[in-house]
């Protein structure tokens, strides 16, 4: 199949994962996460320590119960658990710690270097964009919105749309059928080598791995690595 290095030339669109590929997660998701444990501190006294423990419990047993389905990731579910753990009403706390999470992630969000030049490339060149994410689609339509991608973008799958997550192909043929375009036609950009790369590679897709960190596992052989979006503006 060969990498975009050789293949870009008959690549007609490409699917591009959302978080920590055009804006990174960490920084956002603490701040909101602080913003939580201030709530909790300021309606009931909680320590931040007892906050986390009660939170990270929580978070495991949604991860257990939902794996595998866009509901494992809906923080509304992580607060009302922590709450319930805590022994606390969960009304209307648990919507007022997920508001001031979102509220506080969206708010810190900013885009990665290179994702904006790398989209406007796209476009010039008349590439059709879809927005790849494993999430509920609310929150992802809310951070769309907030990076200002609408101009950029022809379509957005959701895993909650998709009924699976990432690497399940169900996500790219979906995709590929809301772009009317072919598997070879067609390249995944992720941070995610096991969710972005080796689910296109399943799905016939050649992609691209944003290295944001080392990965025990096996490079796909269609996959070009970069660690930097602005080094495929030769092949957008
Ligand atoms: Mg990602």
């Amino acid at each position: 199949m060969g990498t975009l290095k050789e293949t870009h030339s008959r690549i007609k669109a490409f699917l591009i994962d959302l978080d920590d590929t055009l804006y990174s997660y960490q920084g956002p998701h603490q701040k909101g996460m602080q913003a939580v444990y201030t709530y909790l501190h300021q309606t009931f006294s909680i320590s931040k320590e007892v906050g986390q423990t009660s939170f990270l419990k929580a978070r495991e047993g949604v991860h257990k119960r939902l794996h595998h389905t866009a509901a494992s990731h809906n923080r509304l579910l992580y607060f009302q658990n922590t709450l319930e753990n805590l022994g606390l009403s969960v009304f209307p706390h648990s919507l007022a710690m997920y508001d001031a999470y979102w509220n506080t992630f969206l708010e810190a969000m900013k885009l990665e270097n290179g994702a904006l030049e790398f989209l406007l490339q796209l476009r010039k060149n008349g590439k059709k964009i879809c927005l790849l994410t494993d999430l509920t689609a609310h929150i992802q339509h809310r951070k769309v919105q907030r990076l200002e991608l609408a101009d950029y973008l022809d379509a957005m799958v959701t895993s909650e749309e998709a009924g699976r997550e990432k690497p399940d192909a169900s996500m790219f043929e979906l995709a590929l059928s809301k772009l009317n375009v072919r598997p070879h036609e067609a390249c995944m950009v992720g941070d995610n080598l096991e969710k972005d790369c080796w689910g296109a590679h399943r799905a016939h897709l050649c992609s691209v791995w944003l290295q944001r960190e080392a990965s025990g596992l096996a490079i796909p052989p269609d996959t070009l690595v970069v660690t930097n979006l602005n080094e495929l503006l030769p092949y957008a």
